[in-house]
């Protein structure tokens, strides 16, 4: 059975023109970039243009680049690194709906004597600028906000929380993985100092992730180890994947008028419908402020769980707003920072989209979705039979 697959924020399918040119370097082009040969220099002139093609899709340049292993370790390093470079400032500024990639390195971070200042949201997601502005000091190192957010496609205003951040003389890091490839970015008009992405949310491979340096920030590697990437991050690059990266920016860069076109009809079709068709259904995170491809909506009084595994039946895959946590079903921590009441939380649902997705697609989870939700309830203890 083919999936009807609505999990693209989770991770997307390797676009067939990015697998074809990754292909060359997983066989005969296996040479190391840093080998001083021709074998090694024209890797290494390959490379290069993966990183011109990395910049070009966030209008940055291609020096400013840097290769990871993935978006988690670009957060990491953002962080460690800034904390490194300023060791009289031991103040971190973020928010309480990060990605575990941010919030549970804070928290390591807070066992080892760094504050971590955690910004609240209000019901859509949202922060207050001026509360932002209020809890930078002169010991804040860095302000880590993310771009848009992966369980309900809130975008925050980079804009504005990168000028306040400037003005307060801290460094601005941005976790961009959900961002880049669905909405425009353009790096010479926002002072973002250092930006997270990861191959694998746009139709590269896994485990292949970058981190933007702006010009003049200061920067210690995270990853200790030889010379590669100008001194920046240790290890031998994964060459075939950045190749990968490299076409998938592209692609991304001739397709962002698709994602906020096509793709945002059929979010758009799926969300309205299934808030109209289904009672006491909500939609999650701010209504216009969001990814063109998410939605998350909570179904009161039924478990995500069971929506999922009905779901799952007819071959749709979406995700949950929930997590199993020491034996028990707990709400996201987004959805509770967002006061998401507790019998709605439990029942949220994310459906994420990609250019790959057709209307029959979500006309046949706009046909399934109403039954599911009936039966469920029929058999829930808190619905109002
Ligand atoms: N940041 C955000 C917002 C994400 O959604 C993810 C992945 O889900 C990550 C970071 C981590 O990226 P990776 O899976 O490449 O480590």
């Amino acid at each position: 059975m083919k999936p009807i697959y609505l999990d693209n924020n989770a991770t997307t399918c390797i676009d067939p023109q990015v697998l074809e040119c990754m292909m060359p370097y997983l066989s005969n082009e296996y040479g190391n970039p840093s080998s001083m040969h021709f074998f090694g220099g024209k890797i290494n002139r390959k490379l290069n243009e993966a990183r011109e093609q990395i910049a070009d899709i966030i209008n940055a340049r291609p020096d400013e680049i840097i290769f990871t292993s993935c978006g988690t370790e670009s957060d990491n390093t953002a962080l460690m690194s800034t904390l490194e470079c300023y060791p009289q400032k031991p103040h971190i500024v973020t928010t309480r709906v990060e990605h575990s990639a941010i919030m549970n390195m804070c928290k390591y971070l807070s066992r080892k004597g760094i504050s971590v200042t955690y910004l609240p949201v209000d019901r859509n997601g949202m922060i207050d600028l001026n509360q932002l502005e209020d809890s930078i000091s002169e010991s804040t190192a860095i302000v880590s906000i993310m771009f848009a957010n992966n369980e309900t496609g809130v975008v925050y205003p980079i804009d504005k929380i990168a000028s306040i951040t400037k003005a307060k003389g801290a460094v601005f890091h941005t976790d961009a993985v959900q961002a880049v490839g669905k909405i425009p970015i353009d790096l010479s008009k926002i002072p973002i100092d250092i930006l997270s992405l990861s191959g694998h949310k746009l139709h590269a491979p896994k485990g292949i992730g970058v981190i933007y340096v702006r010009k003049g920030t200061r920067f210690k590697p995270y990853i200790i180890g030889g010379h590669q990437e100008h001194g920046r991050r240790g290890g031998t690059e994964n060459v075939a994947s950045i190749v990968g990266l490299g076409e998938a920016c592209r692609i991304a860069k001739d397709c962002l008028e698709i994602e906020n076109t096509q793709v945002k009809h059929l979010r758009n079709k799926l969300e309205n419908t299934l808030l109209e068709i289904i009672p006491s259904s909500i939609r999650n995170g701010h209504k216009t402020s969001r990814l063109p491809n998410t939605t998350n909506i909570s179904f009161e009084y039924v478990e995500g769980e069971g929506i999922l595994l009905s779901l799952n039946e007819y071959g749709i895959c979406a995700s949950s707003g929930s997590a199993c946590t020491s034996g028990a079903i707990e709400p996201s921590h987004v959805l509770r920072a967002m006061g998401v009441p507790f019998t709605a939380a439990h029942g949220s649902i994310r459906f994420s989209l990609s250019r790959y997705n057709t209307e029959d697609e979500i006309d046949k989870v706009i046909e399934v979705m109403p039954s599911i939700i009936e039966r469920l309830r029929a058999i829930s203890p808190f619905w109002k039979k």
